[in-house]
């Protein structure tokens, strides 16, 4: 008899975006000429910019000519991506890095998801709550959990509420915990952590012998408002973060890649885990072991596109299209506002997070939102309990829409 792992049975079988989709088909069904402006799912809307198409084009040409095929790439992706990569993003902002403590691959979700899989199944697990539902779910069916009560919390798992009272930003957990995952810019609060506050977690992973796995794939979306110099736009901006910290990147949100898929990984030459007997393990060849056997390599046409991301005609163009989202996000923030609602984010995220008015559950706010302006968003309990009460509007819709719901949010 073939069995199944359980513990994908723990796992909620109505997921979020599911549900969403079916109460917008059920509100569409009874309302066929309501025109529904979708303020919920976290996709870029822009088409790419011509640098980003040009190196595909050529890209797409190489491929079918026989000096300039491509077959396999190395599985970490290919060292003209990797130098851009750490030129742009790391050396700029005092980080050096190595070649080999990159690692390209197809997307931030797998690798967020997957990297859990090379430490033991013993370790506990801290997220912040509200959460990215990957860095739970893949914890769930490893089986560092056991089952979940009915705000969708699973025992075993330590939550760390992000607040109004802590800007979102989490205390430290009481608990010991091994493995704790950390993403700022926030989705979905759009809160960011400063240059202190992210120090505080990595000395406490320093002296509890804890790994930090840091999501920053928002990263591009810190303004350069003055109030926002300082922000780190990596974790290895805070002194001993490379002992300490993995830090995931994509392409995806910054330069509009969701559809064409590439992201990285960096895990420094100095992070250690460690075994049962207290012998230091460097994660950089087991990652690398893990990545070579199950992962073939980005396609190369995607690593060329995310090359011409770091040309200064490319960085130009993707720039422009974060202005965009983030004069969207600004408009939402400040009618909102206007309107007396509670809004967090949405200044260096490209998401707003708002108190349901009235009281409202999560739930409630979006039937009613969808029902009086046609308006979809997202509620702020399906990212985890601390969230009930809250909503999320995202800044990637086209400007036209943003302005018209905002217009139906002032009549409501
Ligand atoms: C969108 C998003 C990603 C990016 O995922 P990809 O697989 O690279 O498209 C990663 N983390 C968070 C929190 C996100 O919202």
């Amino acid at each position: 008899m073939i069995k199944i792992n359980a513990n994908y049975l723990k796992l909620e079988s109505g997921y979020l975006f599911p549900e969403i989709s079916r109460r917008v088909r059920a509100f569409s069904a009874k309302n066929p000429d309501a025109k529904i402006i979708r303020l919920g799912i976290g996709d870029v809307t822009e088409p790419l910019p011509p640098a980003i198409i040009e190196a595909m084009h050529k890209a797409v040409d190489q491929m079918g000519s026989r000096a300039g095929f491509k077959g396999y790439g190395p599985e970490q992706g290919y060292d003209f991506l990797i130098e851009a990569i750490i030129a742009n993003d790391y050396k700029s902002r005092g980080v050096s890095l190595e070649n080999t403590e990159v690692f390209v691959s197809d997307g931030a979700k797998c690798d967020t998801g997957n990297f859990q899989e090379i430490f033991g199944i013993d370790n506990v697990v801290a997220v912040t709550d509200p959460v990215y539902p990957v860095y739970v779910d893949t914890n769930v069916m490893a089986g560092r959990s056991g089952d979940a009560d009915k705000t969708g919390r699973f025992s075993g798992i330590i939550y760390m509420p992000a607040t109004a009272d802590n800007n979102f930003v989490p205390e430290l957990p009481k608990e010991k915990v091994d493995l704790i995952y950390l993403c700022f810019p926030n989705n979905p609060t759009g809160a960011v952590a400063t240059k202190q506050q992210l120090k505080r977690w990595v000395d406490y992973a320093r002296d509890n012998k804890a790994i930090i796995l840091f999501d920053a794939a928002y990263e591009a979306f810190i303004s350069d408002n003055p109030e926002s110099i300082g922000i780190p736009h990596s974790i290895y901006e805070i002194e001993g973060a490379k002992e300490v910290a993995v830090e995931f990147r994509s392409f995806s949100k910054t330069a509009g890649f969701t559809g064409l898929r590439c992201a990285f990984t960096v895990v420094p030459k100095e992070l250690k885990a460690w075994t049962k007997d207290g012998k230091a393990v460097e994660v950089n060849p087991i990652w690398n072991r893990r990545h070579c056997t199950k992962f073939n390599g980005a396609s190369c046409i995607s690593q060329a596109a995310a090359a011409a991301v770091y040309t200064a005609q490319g960085k130009k163009q993707v720039r422009k299209i974060i202005e965009l989202y983030m004069s969207n996000a600004a408009l939402i923030r400040s009618t909102l506002e206007k309107l007396g609602l509670q809004v967090y984010g949405g200044v260096n995220a490209p998401y707003v997070w708002l108190k349901t008015p009235d009281k409202k559950s999560s739930w409630e706010f979006f039937d009613y939102l969808l029902e009086k302006a046609n308006v979809v968003g997202t509620p702020g309990s399906g990212f985890g309990a601390a969230g009930e009460g809250f909503f999320r509007l995202s800044a990637f819709g086209n400007p036209a829409n943003v302005a018209e719901a905002m217009e139906r949010f002032k009549k409501l």
